[in-house]
């Protein structure tokens, strides 16, 4: 027998790091409740898409299939001139990413030298936070006002330190997002030494006249990063594909720090697909809007307080967050605790197709933790 690994040398600060726990997979769950599939399990905890990736962008991934002995386009030129085009800005603007995870974690690369701070408000996605950690940065949690980003207040939370801002718009896991006014104000009055990175994972979802046109800031030349991702609203989650809109400088500056092969040739295939596929975007867009009503007056009805949310899934509070989830999980359904982000008496919960919102609303109101 081999000696274990001690790896003794490790920091102590490297051994307390947290990892993030992400949604249960479905078979973890089939697995620990004895069930011989998946099916008849509701997975409604990491904002998936309700009805899945577009069916042109299956098709594009099998046909791509037989060529997975080449290495991926690297500077994804498909991809990037048909975003570019969809997007109004030019192709030197994007920068793909395996997730848009992975571009947040290229922007400490970049802007996160030792001694930098980076703010963001308390309850954002927590993977700003886990990063900076990562990084050894000083992370600078602003008050929110309702669960909701308190731009006043994250800009007061500014120092010459300072480097990196993020918001979450919508929010996740809160669902909230700001006024489209006041964050165009918040990002003109922003010092120069400061980059805001706008995380708009959930932009796909609102509707034309609501959307902030974040974009405008980035062609005034402003230090203005916008994330967007395939892994919400276009049902691709599984293929980890993400972007950053930004100036060509600021770009620039990211791809330094990015793998050359790190968007595989799968997921370019695909995300050309589903961005023509505008039909099934609508689709998805329509199933999770009309299932958040829906949800939001069931559980309302059931006695239940929800956050409004403008994103594909609602927080819930329940109390016992953590109960909830191991007592939904025995009925068959996967939803999120979320005391890593300072709410233990919340769930949260993705919108699903109707069946499954149904079942979640019927569990819940039954349950007795
Ligand atoms: C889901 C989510 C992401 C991560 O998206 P990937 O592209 O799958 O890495 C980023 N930001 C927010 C706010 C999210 O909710």
């Amino acid at each position: 027998m081999t000696a274990p690994v001690a790896f003794t040398a490790v920091p102590d600060w490297v051994r307390a790091l947290r990892t993030y726990e992400p949604g249960r997979p479905l078979e973890d769950v089939a697995r620990d409740l004895g069930l011989p599939g998946i099916e008849g399990i509701a997975k409604l905890a990491s904002n998936e898409a309700p009805l899945g990736p577009s069916p042109k962008a299956v098709a594009a991934m099998r046909a791509a299939a037989a060529r997975m002995h080449l290495y991926p386009d690297g500077y994804a030129h498909a991809l990037r001139a048909r975003l570019a085009d969809r997007l109004g800005v030019g192709p030197d603007h994007l920068l793909f990413g395996n997730g848009s995870n992975e571009l947040i974690e290229l922007l400490f690369h970049a802007l996160a030298a030792p001694g930098a701070e980076v703010v963001a408000s308390e309850c954002a996605f927590l993977v700003y936070k886990l990063v900076a950690a990562a990084f050894q940065i000083r992370f600078i949690e602003a008050p929110m006002r309702d669960l909701t980003h308190d731009l006043e207040a994250m800009a007061a939370a500014i120092t010459p330190d300072t480097r990196l801002v993020f918001v979450a718009n919508p929010n996740n896991p809160t669902g909230t997002r700001v006024a489209n006014a006041d964050l165009d104000r918040f990002i003109e009055g922003l010092p120069e030494h400061v980059v805001v990175a706008v995380d708009e994972a959930y932009a796909e979802l609102l509707d034309p006249e609501d959307q902030p046109d974040t974009l405008r800031h980035v062609r005034a030349g402003r230090p203005v990063v916008v994330l967007r991702t395939f892994s919400k609203t276009y049902g691709l989650a599984g293929l980890r594909l993400g972007y950053a809109i930004a100036r060509p400088a600021g770009i620039q500056l990211l791809e330094r720090f990015r793998q050359p092969f790190n968007v595989n040739a799968m997921a370019q295939a695909a995300a050309v697909a589903a961005l023509e596929d505008e039909a099934f975007l609508e689709e998805t867009r329509r199933t999770v809007r009309e299932g958040r009503a829906w949800m939001e007056r069931a559980l309302h009805e059931a006695g239940f307080e929800t956050v409004p949310s403008e994103a594909n899934f609602l927080l819930v509070k329940t109390g016992a967050g953590r109960e909830t989830f191991q007592a939904l999980m025995r009925e068959r359904i996967i939803v999120r605790p979320l005391d890593a982000y300072g709410l233990p008496d919340h769930i949260r919960v993705t919108i699903g197709r109707p069946e499954e919102n149904r079942r979640f609303v019927e569990a819940l109101a039954g349950l007795r933790v």
